[in-house]
């Protein structure tokens, strides 16, 4: 492609409202254009990335033994109502009704195919001689957004690569899932993407059930926690801390509980900064209801409660914050001074609440806290009722290994669940085993958010001057930049390369325009091709082009005799750093 024929638009300063790198780069570097919020067009150089990423997902699927279909964006609402999830969706479903001749027709754009590919197995499967199935379409998904943002990453339209596998046995499930599980490791290393596998919500089957693909990353809006030494990964949701205290530690000499004043203060910080007291040095009790019975969970000021493992250790099916209404009956106190002392309701702890000694609390009373509060004196909590209720965070322990977890961000740009029964059942999708029985198919699920892979290549593969692409997802391999297009010796030497580098098969970016060096080399470095091939008159007198690859600082010479062979022999061993 030459570059005064394709539609590039650089820009030189960072475009408003774009807050992170690969935001900014993506429209920087031509690749995208915004339409509106969470709406982009892909750019010719962006599509093409795309389409790089999407060409390897293909291919790891195909591999795996999954098969490709294409499924319909529009849906019939009957179908989500069918499996409830109009109401589960809420309004991240986007539906409408259209007139068809003279009925309405009631419509969700899909945010995911559960439904329509489970309603096609029901429909054309009915014998386990036709299972195990596994199929895949690369599709755009809907979902409406209500807070797009961060370019491609947070938007209401994207590309999905959704996988569904159907089997007759959980053993059977278990191998579907693992094939998945392995082809997405070959798909982000063939991306040239470092990636991290980590455990995430456990579905109904139960166990290891769900795994989240991340990859790291200072901006991502995930956070997972990490252990070095032994590579245990989870997301926050799940993530278990190792070790803490199992029994209460009774302070020698403890303070005496005295009710101290704090008007109008109820957040852990505002407390913390009137009584001057550290947040380890306070308890936050929380006020749930749990399957409609309000339960107090205790937690240290500086942690934060993970629901997940609370509603797991009340064994309670639906678990929320009380409401404000709710925590005055339950507290007699308005919202921000609920506290243990003389709670009627059942009260839990995090572990590490029992040797917080001396603990500011709140006083159930408006505008009172207690200081000097001790676990096992001034307030009971049964044994039975203190658990890991908290968030893991930097420097817990590890649940595996006991070394330092490492708390961090990431981008979701992938995710692997076994979902069990609960689509078959619902939309009746069974089999007939050998015995004539018939049982529910059951299925995993398998997403690769395409546009994803994009966005996380560019936000953690950049330097101040642009993208640094990965060569296997990289719009163009080569980038040709003839300094002096007008000097017909160098354009010639330039259009000879372009036609034996693309007759070589490489994908090759010619820079034709009449432009200075000065403005060529700024937009190499912004858009970021790979390998930069520089022919300029003087060189060429020399017989020497100079190479460079994006992420190296000086580039080197190679004798134009020979050049091509050269330049596809640097490829191929550039090519062969991502083979999984
Ligand atoms: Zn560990």
């Amino acid at each position: 492609m030459r570059w005064s024929q394709t539609l590039l638009p650089t820009m030189k300063e960072s475009p408003e409202g774009a807050e992170i790198p690969s935001h900014v780069l993506m429209l920087r570097a031509g690749l995208i254009n915004q339409v509106m919020a969470g709406a982009y067009t892909y750019l010719p150089l962006g599509l093409r990335a795309l389409r790089k990423a999407e060409r390897i997902v293909r291919d790891e699927m195909d591999r795996a033994g999954a098969v490709e279909l294409l499924m319909p964006a529009l849906t019939p609402i009957s179908l989500w109502a069918r499996t409830g999830r109009v109401d589960a969706f809420g309004n991240v479903l986007i539906q409408f009704k259209v007139k068809r001749q003279n009925r309405e027709v009631h419509l969700a754009l899909g945010p995911t195919h559960e439904e329509v590919v489970t309603d096609l197995v029901a429909h054309q499967v009915s014998s386990y001689r036709q299972l195990p199935i596994t199929l895949y379409q690369i599709q755009t998904k809907f979902r409406n957004e209500e807070r797009p943002r961060f370019g491609v990453l947070r938007t209401s339209e994207f590309l999905m690569k959704d996988a569904y596998s159907f089997d007759t046995s959980v053993e059977a499930l278990n191998a579907s899932y693992d094939k998945m599980y392995a082809a997405y490791c070959r798909i982000f290393t063939r991306c040239g993407l470092k990636y991290l596998p980590v455990e995430a919500e456990s579905g109904p089957i139960g166990g290891d059930a769900s795994h989240e693909f991340m990859v790291v990353a200072d901006n991502g809006e995930d956070s997972v926690v990490h252990c070095a030494a032994c590579s245990y990964a989870a997301n926050l949701e799940r993530a278990e801390i190792g070790g803490g205290p199992q029994s209460i530690t009774l302070v020698a000499g403890p303070a005496p509980l005295t009710k101290v004043d704090t008007p109008k203060v109820g957040s852990i910080e505002q407390v913390s900064k009137l009584l001057k007291c550290s947040p380890q040095q306070m308890l936050k009790t929380l006020i749930y209801v749990a399957d409609g019975n309000p339960v107090a969970v205790l937690v240290r000021g500086d942690h934060e409660a993970n629901e997940g493992k609370v509603r797991r250790a009340l064994g309670a099916a639906k678990l929320e914050l009380a409401d404000p209404e709710t925590i005055e009956k339950v507290t007699q106190a308005p919202v921000g001074f609920a506290g243990p002392v003389g709670l009627s309701i059942p009260i839990w702890a995090d572990r590490d609440v029992l040797v917080v000694a001396n603990a500011v609390i709140g006083a159930n009373e408006a505008d009172k806290h207690y200081t000097g509060a001790n676990i096992g004196r001034d307030f009971h909590v049964p044994a039975d009722h203190v658990a890991d209720l908290r968030n893991a965070g930097d420097g817990d322990a590890c649940p595996r290994c006991g070394q330092e977890l490492a708390l961090r961000h990431a981008i979701e740009v992938g995710h692997v669940f076994k979902l069990g029964t609960k689509y078959s059942d619902s939309l009746a999708a069974r089999f007939l085993d050998d015995q004539e029985q018939q049982h529910s198919i059951i299925m995993g699920c398998y997403g690769i958010g395409v546009n994803r892979i994009i966005a996380a290549a560019v936000e953690t593969s950049h330097d101040e001057l642009g993208i640094v692409w990965p060569l296997p997802i990289a719009p163009y391999e080569v980038l040709l930049a003839p300094l002096n297009v007008t000097d017909e010796e160098v354009r010639g030497a330039a259009e000879k390369l372009y036609d034996e580098l693309t007759a070589a098969g490489i994908d090759v970016l010619l820079d034709d325009r009449d432009q200075r060096p000065g403005v060529k080399f700024k937009d190499a470095d912004l858009v970021g091709i790979p390998l930069r091939v520089v022919i300029g008159g003087r060189g060429l007198k020399e017989g020497q082009l100079e190479v460079k690859w994006r992420r190296e600082k000086e580039p080197s010479n190679v004798p134009v005799a020979g050049a091509v062979p050269k330049i596809v022999e640097m490829l191929a061993a550039e090519r062969a750093k991502y083979a999984p």
